[in-house]
């Protein structure tokens, strides 16, 4: 095992004297190289764009260096990273049943580099408040929004800063790794084990906890540890793709425990904070970016902050290429290559299934007569995705839906349109159909 850790530690220590800090930074800083069982070596990275990018620029330097420090041939794999990171110097958990803690926390989601906006400024206020005196105010914490809008970073920078130095047993893990150990200690019979690691814990932090939704099993052993970590006035932190009244498949006694504390939201950040987003990162990665271009790409992107970071990498590496200056006639011109890629437009019938799932209904619902408000309110978002996404004329719209009058679909449109700027639920709705739609 030792030497196994060794071996991954000189080879990151040895990439990074090959590729120079700043090229090591920025493609390699937040991977995490392992060996497997079977003695394959697989470097976990983050993102798609990156994945490809070692792969086609430094997977034979990757083998290179590990050859010289194992004296032999090594299988090298490129991969995503399938659960977030604890940081290094996070307590490791001693304790003695089921398997050890895996989960990992990335080491630069910060508060330091969390870029603070009106869209984040409230779920921020309250993880630093969470992150300075756990247990005492806002538990448990349910921070909430969109795919990539911060939720993960903010939870990170939650356990990073308890990590340092506080002497306190913290737990942070994704919403599935929790099931998964305890449906492990399920089939092998030691419950027991799993509840009372839980009951020893500090703060327990669990991304995305919208994943249980429908996960009976999981909810209810989840229910009793909240009980015991609640009464004895431990932290918990939760993040979840929307808010928990709205999570499809939830306990009632959850939905109550989830809201006894505070429940913070993420918005989609308005242009200024990704500008400031993209500047932060820019420094991180040692991209050299100007004001004008920052602008420029934020205003071109009108979707999550994790595209804007796979934005930037491409941009790094167009000028690892090509060598020019990055003059905005030169991203002008490469725009399309550094805009994260766009699929084809969603049909119909996909656009019609995504917004029936998202609220629990049958299409003919959405496409039949019947007024009851959260039917009729699918019904408008739907229209209003077609229109928007697909640009079908209001009377195509009608006929799609039984026939109605093309004033009901502009009536609609109109309707969702101003609740799309005026309505936060409406917001998170939108953002969140359009992304499952590709259209985000
Ligand atoms: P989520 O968990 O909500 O899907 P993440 O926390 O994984 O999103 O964020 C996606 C990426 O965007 C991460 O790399 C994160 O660091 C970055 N990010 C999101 N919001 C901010 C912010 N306000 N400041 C700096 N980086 C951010
Ligand atoms: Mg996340």
């Amino acid at each position: 095992m030792k030497q196994e850790q060794d071996l991954c530690a000189r080879g990151m220590e040895a990439i990074k004297g090959k590729l120079g800090r700043a090229q090591f930074n920025m493609w390699f800083a937040n991977a995490r190289m392992d060996r497997k069982d079977d003695g394959h070596v697989v470097v976990e990275v983050q993102n798609g764009f990156q994945a490809d990018w070692i792969r086609s620029n430094y997977l034979s330097l990757v083998k290179n260096v590990l050859k010289e420090i194992a004296s032999s041939e090594m299988e090298v794999e490129i991969s995503l990273t399938k659960s977030p990171r604890k940081a290094e110097s996070a307590p490791d958990t001693t304790f003695p049943a089921g398997k050890k803690f895996d989960d990992r926390v990335t080491w630069n989601y910060t508060f330091d580099n969390f870029v603070v906006g009106s869209s984040n400024q409230f779920a921020h206020a309250t993880a630093q408040a969470v992150a300075a005196e756990p247990g005492r105010k806002y538990n448990p914490l349910l921070i909430y929004g969109g795919v990539g809008l911060g939720k993960t970073h903010l939870i990170h920078a939650i356990a990073n800063h308890l990590g340092n130095g506080k002497n306190l047993l913290l737990h942070s893990m994704t919403s599935q790794n929790f099931e998964h150990e305890m449906i492990s200690h399920l089939r092998a019979g030691s419950l027991d084990q799993f509840r009372a690691k839980y009951r020893a814990v500090d703060v327990l932090l669990i991304d995305d906890v919208h994943f249980w939704s429908g996960k009976e099993r999981t909810q209810q052993e989840f229910y009793f540890v909240f009980n015991t970590l609640f009464e004895s006035r431990r932290q918990m932190v939760f993040t979840s793709d929307r808010p928990p009244s709205e999570i499809p498949d939830l306990d009632e006694r959850l939905i109550s425990r989830f809201g006894m504390g505070l429940i913070a939201d993420i918005q989609p950040p308005d242009i200024e904070t990704k500008v400031a987003i993209l500047q932060k990162k820019a420094e991180l990665f040692h991209v050299p970016l100007t004001d004008e271009l920052a602008f420029y790409l934020a205003g071109r992107i009108t979707s999550n902050v994790r595209d804007l970071e796979g934005c930037l990498m491409r941009l790094a590496a167009h000028k690892a290429f090509s060598h020019e200056d990055m003059s905005i006639e030169y991203i002008k011109a490469n725009i399309e290559a550094i805009l994260p890629g766009r699929k084809e437009k969603p049909s119909v019938d996909e656009i019609l299934r995504t917004v029936s799932h998202e609220f629990s209904l049958k299409i003919s619902d959405l496409k039949g007569e019947r007024r009851i408000k959260s039917i009729a309110y699918g019904r408008q978002i739907s229209m209003f995705l077609l229109r928007t996404v697909l640009e079908m004329s209001f009377p195509e719209i009608g006929s799609l839906f039984g026939g109605k009058d093309h004033s009901t679909v502009i009536h609609a449109c109109r309707k969702i349109e101003r609740m799309s700027s005026t309505d936060d639920r409406t917001k998170q709705v939108l953002y969140r159909l359009k992304k499952s739609i590709g259209y985000a």
